[in-house]
């Protein structure tokens, strides 16, 4: 359990790089819903490491099917075939309805990849002059932290001082078809969004907007790149966001929970020849589609669908956002969320949501708060009613207090 001789917040503190500003508690160990800190007291964990842990921690059947792979292989590089990739290939083909897969390892880097096949796309197929591609991004937009994507970010804290940046991002309004239509033009390869804008504070756009931008991107050859990586498997209580509008993307960017939170895996899908334009030599990831993060990735498919969690994600969703409205506080401005993707937002007046989050933790409940009034809660799909129960009881509490 506990080390006596180490301060881990301090020693944190004085070696690490600053660029987050954790909670002030120190996990320890995981399981299922729960996660419990160095001095054993109990949390429910209600941000699921940004979705990443969507099918509890340490889930057994994952767990099992990690440590049979580490034991027999675990990296061959894409040099060699492995036998677990194709099966990954096959099992994420046959879930989502895609056809071409390609398997990277963080979020960020699937976002990259997708970036460079449409690029490749607009050049090869659509018949763009070389250099001169277009992508459409929305304002607000959270797509990882590398160079190239936080280059068409519109937040001064994730882009200021990094640059200079790679041209060719157009940013327009999210949720705004008639922006689209107005920003698409012939050089445009693609329209790269999330379905609901997580990072941002949960923003949910109108209802109809993702078939208009269906509509767009098909009457004009733009590929429409929806990043699921935080609302995909499950997360907003269908298998992927976009079937709440009945549409399909082109590409579709999945990572996070695509593990179950035991290893990094990412992977862009595609519904048609964009990631046909890649050969062999242009682009790779030594640790790409190893075999075992495909034997991660298979299992953490699996329970998800065995073990009812997309369906369950839906239900438990419901009731919490009901739960949620039901609470009586002048502290709440709005309250919104679609399955267990929800967010309660404070008034301005209200104090800082930081300050929730740690009468939360107290209360034993982990929240991360985002964009300073926003308390998001993202718990793992297999948490019950009475859990749901449960932690309304602790947030009921807390939001009728008042930390301004
Ligand atoms: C988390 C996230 C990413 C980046 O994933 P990393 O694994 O952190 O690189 C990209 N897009 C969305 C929508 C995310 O939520």
């Amino acid at each position: 359990m506990s080390s006596p001789v180490v301060d881990f917040i301090a020693t944190e503190a004085r070696f690490g790089a600053r660029n987050y500003e954790p909670i002030g508690v120190v996990l320890s160990r995981g399981e299922g819903v729960w996660v419990w800190d160095t001095e054993g007291n109990r949390y429910l964990d209600c941000l699921s490491a940004y979705s990443a842990v969507s099918q509890g921690h340490c889930h057994p059947k994952i767990l099992a099917a990690m440590v049979e792979q580490a034991h027999r292989l675990t990296l061959t590089s894409r040099a060699f075939h492995n036998d677990q990739l194709a099966l990954f290939y096959e099992e994420i083909a046959a879930l989502t309805g895609s056809h071409k897969v390609l398997p990277m390892n963080s979020g960020a880097e699937a976002v990259e990849s997708a970036i460079k096949s449409v690029r490749k796309w607009g050049y090869e197929v659509k018949g763009v002059p070389d250099g001169q591609a277009e992508i459409i991004v929305c304002a607000n937009n959270f797509h990882g932290r590398t160079l190239g994507v936080v280059g068409f970010s519109t937040d001064p804290e994730t882009r200021g001082h990094f640059g200079p940046f790679a041209p060719g991002f157009k940013v327009i309004p999210f949720g705004d078809a008639a922006a689209l239509a107005e920003a698409i033009n012939p050089n445009t390869v693609a329209f790269l969004v999330e379905p609901i804008q997580g990072e941002a504070g949960v923003v949910i756009p109108p209802a109809g907007y993702f078939t208009e931008v269906r509509e767009l991107c098909t009457a004009n050859n733009v590929m429409l790149v929806l990043d699921e990586i935080q609302t995909g498997l499950g997360r907003t209580g269908k298998l992927l966001a976009e079937q709440h509008e009945g549409i399909e993307a082109d590409v579709t960017l999945l990572g996070k929970a695509l593990s179950g939170g035991f290893y990094p895996v990412s992977a862009v899908l595609s519904n048609n020849d964009v990631l046909g334009t890649l050969r062999p030599g242009q682009h790779g990831s030594t640790f790409g589609g190893n075999p075992l993060a495909c034997a991660v990735a298979r299992a953490a498919m699996r329970v998800l669908v065995e073990e009812g969690m997309i369906e369950n994600a839906a239900r438990q969703g419901a009731r919490f956002l009901e739960g949620l409205k039901d609470i009586r506080a002048n502290t709440i401005r709005d309250v919104r969320g679609r399955g267990l993707m929800l967010a309660v937002e404070l008034h301005p007046e209200a104090g800082r949501a930081r300050r929730y989050c740690e009468a939360l933790q107290a209360k034993g409940i982990l929240a991360k708060d985002t964009h300073e009034h926003t308390i998001r809660i993202a718990p793992p799909l297999v948490i019950t009613g009475d859990q749901v129960d449960w932690a309304l009881e602790r947030f009921a509490a807390i939001l009728t207090q008042d930390f301004s």
